[in-house]
């Protein structure tokens, strides 16, 4: 037998063949994320609990095959894509049950493959949410994905990143056993208190995957807020635009705040028309809020229209929420009055149509249908003015082959806690899309947005312009989520921080089957 054909034997005795997909058209389009194809894995297996997942490990020991995890598939750093053929995705989609929910400690249990989107629609009912929500790609990524990659957006101005909300996981190891990072030996409680001596809960968190395979997550709770509002604001550098995020963050007076270029929101405005904006909102927000509160949004942002796209450099967006509108009322007029010093309120239509609707259909192409990757570096707010400086200057540099090329560089911005800042450059090129883009977009946008012709050129400058710019980032000694295989972790820390995480990969994977080659250890 070959080792495929032994591989693929196996793992069909261990959750049954209906369950191992071979065809060559689902293992390419599993084996590729939003930004590029990997090497086709031999299959896609499905487990549904925990107990196959064990299974598929056990096998894949047996016939040493590398198993590469799979969310919701929507990451763009090469995260789970096979290296060789010899390997098989992990598609834990099928793990989505809600195991538990304590509305009294305020705790859910969920398997890893439930979305972001469908927990929060399960703790709507109780008033609840997790403390970090969800990234805004949360209506296909997963639990899993999101605390093995690490994700900011929803509730990130306030509490920081999905790991502030994570109190316990339940892993499946490399060696086939499970780790419970925080439940009490004898007890069947779930967890409920991260720090009880060293932290194993932080060890898993944004760690690509390459530790073990989550199978279970257990999350911080919040009451839901019972009022909502944003304010957007126009500035004319982004000076003005980051003094006015790090004063809002430091005062917590938003649960979210992002930013971006005026000319990226131009862009974007050709295709998500006023109108468009308008219908959308009027259905949401008259579902949730009612009539009086849908009149009132959409009154707001026919006044405001599109007039703010013209005329500043970056536009910020802040969302507030409180447990009562005398708290909300009070925080958006001390935001407004910091944001007045360094710049001028406008039309909230964006901020209103994400507060609306957090969870849309995954945008996995960039205006016009462009293909888009984005990168990040996390900078203290301190850091951040003398980034976005050298940046500036790297794409002045590269206008002239951007424009050769058909690529243009955006920059988004979020506050992530307190302290930081995440700067975002977004690369978009024109080129034909990856079967993954049209299986992730819904119908109807598929006949706005159209793929482009093949632009093997420019994706290859894509792939150096990536790598120059996450050089830029290393330099100013950015924090990064997303790691998979894409931000150099490991390369300047110490021999002692090195030779720990390998010792600890090779403990929990002693053969490196789980993820190889994801947070910087050897594929
Ligand atoms: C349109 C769009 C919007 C986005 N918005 C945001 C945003 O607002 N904030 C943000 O942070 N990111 C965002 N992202 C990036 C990405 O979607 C998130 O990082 C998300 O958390 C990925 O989750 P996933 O389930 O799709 O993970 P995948 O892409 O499937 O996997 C990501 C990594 O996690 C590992 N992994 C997945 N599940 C498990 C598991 N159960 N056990 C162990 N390892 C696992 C994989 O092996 C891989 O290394 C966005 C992406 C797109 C395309």
């Amino acid at each position: 037998m070959t080792a495929a054909i032994e591989a693929l034997a196996g793992f069909r005795a261990s959750i049954g063949a209906d369950r191992v997909i071979t065809d060559a058209a689902t293992c390419a389009l599993y084996s590729q994320d939003v930004y590029r194809r990997g090497t086709p894995a031999l299959a896609v297996l499905q487990p549904q609990d925990r107990s196959e997942v064990i299974a598929i490990v056990q096998s894949a020991r047996a016939s040493r095959t590398a198993l590469h995890v799979r969310g919701g598939g929507m990451s763009y750093t090469d995260a789970y894509l096979p290296i060789d053929g010899h390997s098989a995705i992990v598609d834990l989609t099928g793990l989505k049950r809600i195991r538990s929910l304590s509305t009294l400690d305020l705790t859910v249990t969920a398997e890893s493959g439930c979305t972001w989107a469908e927990l929060d629609t399960a703790l709507a009912p109780h008033g609840l949410r997790a403390k970090f929500w969800g990234p805004m790609s949360g209506a296909r990524a997963t639990l899993g994905g999101g605390m093995s990659q690490g994700a900011a957006t929803f509730g990130s101005a306030r509490h920081g990143t999905s790991a502030s909300a994570a109190l316990g996981f339940e892993v499946v190891l490399g060696t086939g056993e499970t780790l419970d990072t925080a439940r009490l030996g004898h007890s069947e409680r779930e967890a409920f208190f991260r720090p009880y001596g060293p932290d194993l809960t932080g060890l898993f968190t944004g760690d690509a995957g390459a530790l073990g395979i989550k199978t279970a997550v257990t999350l911080q709770l919040e009451p839901r807020p019972a009022v909502r509002d944003s304010v957007s604001f126009a500035f004319d550098s982004f000076e003005a635009l980051a003094t006015t995020a790090a004063a809002v963050a430091r005062r917590g007076l938003a649960t979210e705040m992002f930013g971006l270029e005026t000319a990226l929101a131009r862009l974007a405005a050709g295709d998500a028309a006023l109108a468009q904006d308008l219908g959308m909102l009027w259905q949401v927000v008259r579902a949730q809020h009612g009539i009086g509160a849908a009149l009132k949004q959409l009154l707001r942002m026919a006044r405001g229209g599109r007039r703010f796209l013209s005329g500043s450099t970056y536009i910020g967006h802040f969302l507030c929420e409180a447990h009562d509108s005398r708290r909300l009322a009070l925080d958006l007029q001390e935001l407004r009055t910091m944001a007045a010093e360094h710049g001028r309120e406008v039309a909230n239509s964006m901020a209103a149509v994400v507060q609306a609707q957090p969870f849309p259909a995954p945008m996995v192409v960039g205006p016009a249908g462009r293909r888009l990757l984005p990168l990040h570096v996390i900078l203290p707010h301190s850091a951040a003015a003398a980034f976005h400086a050298d940046f500036i200057a790297l794409r002045d540099r590269e206008a002239a082959h951007c424009a050769a090329h058909r690529v243009c560089v955006f920059v988004v911005f979020a506050a992530v806690g307190p302290s930081a800042l995440l700067y975002e450059p977004v690369i978009y090129w024109e080129d034909e899309w990856l079967p993954l883009h049209a299986a992730t977009l819904p119908t109807e946008l598929q006949s706005v947005l159209k793929p482009g012709v093949a632009n093997p050129e420019g994706r290859e400058y894509v792939e150096r312009l990536r790598l120059t710019i996450v050089e830029l980032m290393r330099q100013h000694a950015g924090a990064h989520l997303q790691i998979g295989r894409a931000y150099p972790y490991l390369q300047d820390r110490s021999p002692a921080f090195r030779s720990l995480l390998r010792q600890l990969k090779n403990e929990v994977d002693p053969l490196n089957l789980i993820n190889p080659g994801a947070l910087g250890l050897p594929p």
